[in-house]
This record gives C-alpha cells, sequence and structure tokens, in this order.
C-alpha cells in the first residue's frame, strides 16, 4: 500500500462521483402528513431500517423527529446504536429477535426488544436489573411465519413477563403476511387471531401495533375497531409502496432520485454491439450514450435491454448488459432524439424520470427493493424542496 495516496490526498468529494440520490426531503414531509392523517388517532412509528431503505436513517429520522415522530423502528441492534449515537432519543424498537448476548446493550441504549419466543421471554427475565431494566414488546406469529410467539403460547409467557422485575409490557404485536392483498381474507384472520389473544391478556401491554404501510389503507376499518396505538410505517414514508395504486391513493410522492451523468457520447456504425455478451447490435448508425451508473451501485442488471430513462427531456432504452459501474442508452439515430453532452444528467428512478414501480416491474421485484439496495458508494444529496 506504500505507493497509495494517504486518504487525505484524495478526492472524496460527492462532486466526483458520476452518480447520486437526491433525497426530497419536502416529499418525506408532505408523506410523513398523509400518513398521520390516514393513521387518525394512533401515531406514526418511524421505521427506518436499512439505512431507511436506502435513503439515510439519520437524515430521515432527524425530519421524521421534526415532523413531530416519536416513534422509531430498525431491524437489528446495530441500526438502533447507531441511532442513538447521532443523538436520537425516541423510543426504538427493534424489530428482530434478539440473540441472548445481545441483551446488555438493548439496556444499555434503552431499546424495545421483541419477545419472538419463549427462550427469548426467559432471557430477558434472566437479564433485567434494577440499573438494567428491559422494555418489551411481545410479537404474536399470527400467520407471517417468521417470528413470534404462537397464538396459544402468547398468553403465559406475557403472564411471566408481567410478574418479572425490571421487565416492562411495552407493547404487543403482530405483522400481516397479505397487507398489500386486494384479498384481505387472510389479513382478518390473522387479527381474529390477534385479538383472540389481545383479549386474553387484557391491560398487559401498555400499546399495541400491527399494521405496516400498506394495512392502513386495506384493512382501515378494522384498524378502527382495534385502535392501535401505533403503526409501523416504512415504505409510504418514502413514497412508495408495494403497488403503485396504494401510493397514488394515500397521494405520496416519491422520496429517492437516482441521476446519472453521461460519461461519453458517441455514434456508432450500423451492427456494432454494445457490452458483455453483445446482447443489443445497432440496426442502423445510432448515437449511444454511456451512463456513470451500473448494478455496483445497486441498478438492477435485470434492467439491461428493458428499461428506459430520462435524458434531455426523452425516454430513452437501456442497451444492452448493465454494467457493473457503467450502462449504455440509445439516442437514436444521428441528427434525432435528445441533444446530450457529456456531463449531462440522466434520471433512472424518481419524481422526473421513470417510477421506482416502473425499475421494480422491469427488475421483477418490488419497490422495496429497488430503494434499499442502492449501493452506499452512491452519495446522497439532501435536498429541501426543488
Ligand atoms: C419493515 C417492517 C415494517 C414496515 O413495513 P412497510 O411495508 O415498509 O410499511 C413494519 N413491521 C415490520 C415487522 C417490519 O419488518
Amino acid at each position: 500500500m506504500d505507493d497509495v495516496a494517504p486518504a487525505s490526498d484524495v478526492a472524496q468529494d460527492a462532486d466526483q462521483a458520476p452518480v447520486e440520490a437526491v433525497i426530497r426531503l419536502d416529499h418525506l414531509r408532505h408523506n410523513v402528513r398523509a400518513l398521520r392523517t390516514l393513521a387518525g388517532a394512533a401515531q406514526l412509528m418511524g421505521v427506518v431500517k436499512a439505512d431507511a431503505y436506502g435513503h439515510g436513517a439519520v437524515q430521515v429520522a432527524r425530519v421524521l423527529r421534526e415532523e413531530g415522530v416519536r416513534h422509531f423502528a430498525v431491524a437489528r441492534i446495530g441500526e438502533a446504536v447507531a441511532l442513538r449515537d447521532a443523538g436520537l432519543t425516541a423510543p426504538i424498537l427493534v424489530l428482530g429477535a434478539p440473540l441472548p448476548h445481545h441483551l446488555a446493550a438493548y439496556a444499555a441504549h434503552d431499546l424495545g426488544v421483541t419477545v419472538a419466543s419463549a427462550a427469548v421471554a426467559e432471557a430477558v427475565i434472566e437479564a433485567a436489573a434494577p440499573h438494567a431494566p428491559l422494555r418489551v414488546h411481545v410479537k404474536v406469529d399470527t400467520g407471517m411465519g417468521r417470528i413470534g410467539l404462537a397464538p396459544d403460547a402468547a398468553p403465559d409467557v406475557i403472564d411471566r413477563l408481567r410478574r418479572a422485575p425490571s421487565v416492562e409490557m411495552a407493547g404487543l404485536w403482530t405483522h400481516f403476511a397479505t397487507a398489500d392483498a386486494d384479498d384481505p381474507t387472510f389479513a382478518h384472520h390473522q387479527l381474529d387471531r390477534f385479538e383472540r389473544v389481545a383479549g386474553r391478556v387484557e391491560g398487559a401491554a401498555s400499546c399495541v401495533h400491527v399494521a405496516n404501510s400498506s394495512a392502513l389503507l386495506t384493512l382501515s376499518e378494522r384498524l378502527a375497531d382495534l385502535r392501535p396505538a401505533l403503526v409501523r410505517t416504512g415504505i409510504m414514508l418514502y413514497g412508495l409502496a408495494d403497488r403503485a395504486d396504494l401510493a397514488a391513493e394515500a397521494g405520496l410522492r416519491p422520496v429517492m432520485q437516482l441521476t446519472a451523468q453521461v460519461t461519453q457520447v458517441k455514434t456508432v456504425p450500423a451492427g456494432t454491439s454494445i457490452s458483455y455478451g453483445r446482447q443489443w447490435r445497432a440496426d442502423r448508425a445510432t448515437r449511444i450514450a454511456t451512463l456513470g451508473v451500473g448494478y455496483g451501485d445497486g441498478y438492477p442488471r435485470l434492467c439491461s435491454n428493458r428499461a428506459s430513462v430520462a435524458l434531455g427531456g426523452h425516454r430513452v432504452p437501456v442497451v444492452g448488459a448493465v454494467c457493473m459501474d457503467m450502462m449504455m442508452v440509445d439516442l437514436g439515430p444521428p441528427g434525432t432524439g435528445p441533444d446530450v453532452a457529456v456531463g449531462d444528467a440522466a434520471v433512472l428512478f424518481g419524481p422526473d424520470g421513470p417510477s421506482t414501480f416502473d425499475v421494480a416491474a422491469w427488475a421483477e421485484t418490488i419497490p422495496y427493493e429497488i430503494c434499499c439496495r442502492i449501493d452506499e458508494r452512491v452519495p446522497r444529496r439532501y435536498v429541501p424542496g426543488a
């Protein structure tokens, strides 16, 4: 490593990257307000796991706090500790199941523990002490099949936790497998199971929470009856949803826009192949722009020969295989299409280009995965508005 310049001499500026994710904080604020209206009497629990679905957990949490959000959730303890280190003092629930050796850190950082098994309940009872109390949210598996106590087992476990010193029963919760489905039958079945457990432990939990983002829309009537204290909203904060119609129904605005700069423009003769594997060939003289973004940034390789991007006021198709750091788009025959120069910005998804739903469809996945997968090497630029 002797011949490598010291880090301080290497340009680290975000401006040096030919790609960036613009994060529209005005849209985030708008979405918080729209969700608060939908949530009615329930408070929002801002789900900022996976670096706030790729948007930046610390920055997003800060804006949510400014908007009055008082509860947060992440997936793993490390994510929660990072938020504490950044100064977030609000309640944070870790949604994933803890390993027994994590419990001391939960106490040290005052984090909500998900109790999803009798074994974890016993570990909590053992670890909790007056100088290290533990706040627990008991998770009942009503049909998601991921983590949680079976409905029949939950009341006994809750009873033991209730009687244990230095343990606070802070929540009782479940999670839907089909909150986004048109057919609500299974979600209703899950709620029936949950309500039976809640009925058996009346008063045991100061708060119940069941809904993720889409349940706010698809199960609103049942939620009005259950009157949960909290709703765990993630994807809709970011202006997305499982389905485009749900995002539209809630009047959400997409928060992330991925842009990449043109790094080369050229005209190739008919017959020229483009990119690895020669999957695409120009059938006539064609202008090709190369963009400084690829699957190494999290733009899906499945977009090869399928997607389009917004560039120079046009939608232009992605041609050839998306590479790790670059990809090519077809600007049309010379004399047609957009007038494009090196340094121009293309929008890969976001308010000014194809939607995240479009990219998810091209990549045969869901919008969650598109924004979550935008790599750390892509600088985030936070803008108050546009
Ligand atoms: C991620 C997650 C949420 C948030 O879901 P969205 O669909 O993004 O609103 C809520 N609850 C649990 C348990 C989760 O894992």
